[in-house]
């Protein structure tokens, strides 16, 4: 079979991967064979690829977000058919057996293994994986649409499960590429109010389109902080906004002025922590189209739609950064509410700057996501295919994935990439 496979690490610019005739895998016990259709292109490949990820060993086939059909079963497999569509995603496998598999939290299991770095994954025209590590393809979605439902959509529904948020509460998002405009979707269907944060025109305008109450620039965060010494304001849940304190004026602490200016760029927030990138823009069909074509149009503008040049959002009961710039979450603690949570949903960040303890006293809770398990991955689905969420898919031909590497690198990508064959359903 053809196998896209990386030698060493390089840089995403330089052609990487190398197309290879490889032997087809055969399924071990307890493993299926997948017949790859599509498979997304993440930033975490990029990872991969550049060396910030280190592999076992090489040759690596990357690849975590794999669409395809059973062909073979191996022995011990029960409840999967052959012919059947079906999705492999990050975790590979988990021990089973250590503390933090017996809590349930194989995301955690130090002996985790991932798919595309510690074994071959979707950039072939065949993969194998275990049998419980994958998941059905709702038939809601084509093969090009379901693969990045498969990192960016779990690793993002992840986040939304930590962040606690409850059916009516107000949402913030820090950051809209990949994963959140597949959040925002969740949230909204739950009847959550979700805010967005972002300096992207584009981004605003897709947020807006998705349900979004509010959408402009953090910096609207920073810009309404009290003078040094003035009296906070009451601060309880749904007014007093932000819930400032005596000492942070906006050019005291510091905090503020390096958060405005280097509050990311559209390209950098699109950097979530399942690595999509990519302005997302879902295809122009209406709520609830689940086939189809994107839209492949003319950039988007804000027409007059940008509340940060007067307005500012409610505060919020959870917030979730996805942009990996720590300098947000400061600003993400000011538009929680107390007893509110940040969650970031980042794989890198950059430094989080010190902040005033009053910004995370009042028993508000920061958080991370670390991957995924498969027990997020069979509940996205079936989330995902009873909302039906709308998925903004960039293909690119099964031939082009050094270029798609690249694209995914530098955030030139409309929606998320994927790798999509021949026999892909767009
Ligand atoms: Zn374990
Ligand atoms: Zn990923």
């Amino acid at each position: 079979m053809k196998a896209w496979q990386l030698h060493g690490p390089a840089d995403a610019g330089s052609q990487p991967l190398r197309l290879a005739e490889v032997p087809e895998p055969e399924p071990g016990p307890g493993e299926i064979r997948l017949r790859v259709r599509a498979c997304g292109v993440c930033l975490t490949d990029v990872h991969t690829v550049e060396g910030d990820l280190v592999p076992p060993s090489y040759p690596v086939i990357p690849g975590h977000q794999v669409v395809g059909v059973v062909d073979a079963v191996g022995p011990g497999v029960a409840g999967v058919r052959v012919g059947e569509r079906r999705g492999a995603f990050w975790l590979h496998r988990a021990c089973g057996r250590c503390p933090a598999c017996r809590r349930g939290e194989e995301n955690l299991c130090p002996h985790a293994a991932f798919t595309g770095l510690h074994v071959p994954g979707g950039y072939a025209e065949a993969m194998v994986v275990p049998a419980a590590s994958t998941v059905p393809i709702p038939q809601a979605f084509t093969d090009a649409e379901a693969a990045p439902l498969l990192c960016a959509g779990v690793i993002g529904y992840r986040a939304l499960r930590l962040s606690g948020l409850q059916p009516g509460e107000r949402l913030a998002l820090f950051g809209f590429g990949s994963s959140a405009h597949l959040v925002i979707q969740v949230a909204r269907h739950r009847g959550c109010e979700v805010v967005v944060f972002t300096r992207s025109p584009g981004h605003r305008r897709l947020a807006l389109e998705l349900g979004a109450a509010w959408a402009g620039s953090a910096e609207v965060l920073a810009a309404d902080e009290p003078a040094a010494g003035k009296a906070r304001p009451t601060g309880t849940a749904g007014d007093g906004w932000p819930p400032a304190g005596p000492e942070g004026g906006a050019g005291a602490s510091g905090v503020v002025p390096r958060a405005a200016g280097t509050a990311p760029t559209s390209a950098g927030e699109a950097r979530t922590a399942a690595g999509k990138t990519g302005t997302a823009r879902v295809k122009s069909a209406g709520p609830g189209g689940a086939g189809g074509g994107i839209d492949t149009g003319k950039p988007l503008s804000l027409e007059g739609s940008d509340p940060a040049a007067g307005g500012r959002p409610p505060l919020c009961d959870r917030a979730i950064v996805f942009a990996p710039a720590g300098e947000l979450v400061p600003l993400a603690l000011r538009a929680v509410r107390p007893g509110g949570t940040v969650v970031i949903n980042a794989v890198h960040m950059t430094d989080i700057p010190s902040f005033p303890y009053r910004l995370i006293h009042g028993e508000r809770v920061v958080r991370t996501v670390a991957h995924v398990t498969r027990r997020d991955a069979r509940e996205f689905m079936e989330v995902a295919a009873a909302i039906p969420l709308r998925v903004a898919v960039r293909p690119y031909g099964f031939d082009q994935a050094n270029q798609a590497l690249y694209d995914v690198k530098h955030s030139r990508v409309d929606g998320s990439a994927v790798l999509a064959m021949p026999s892909a359903q767009a």
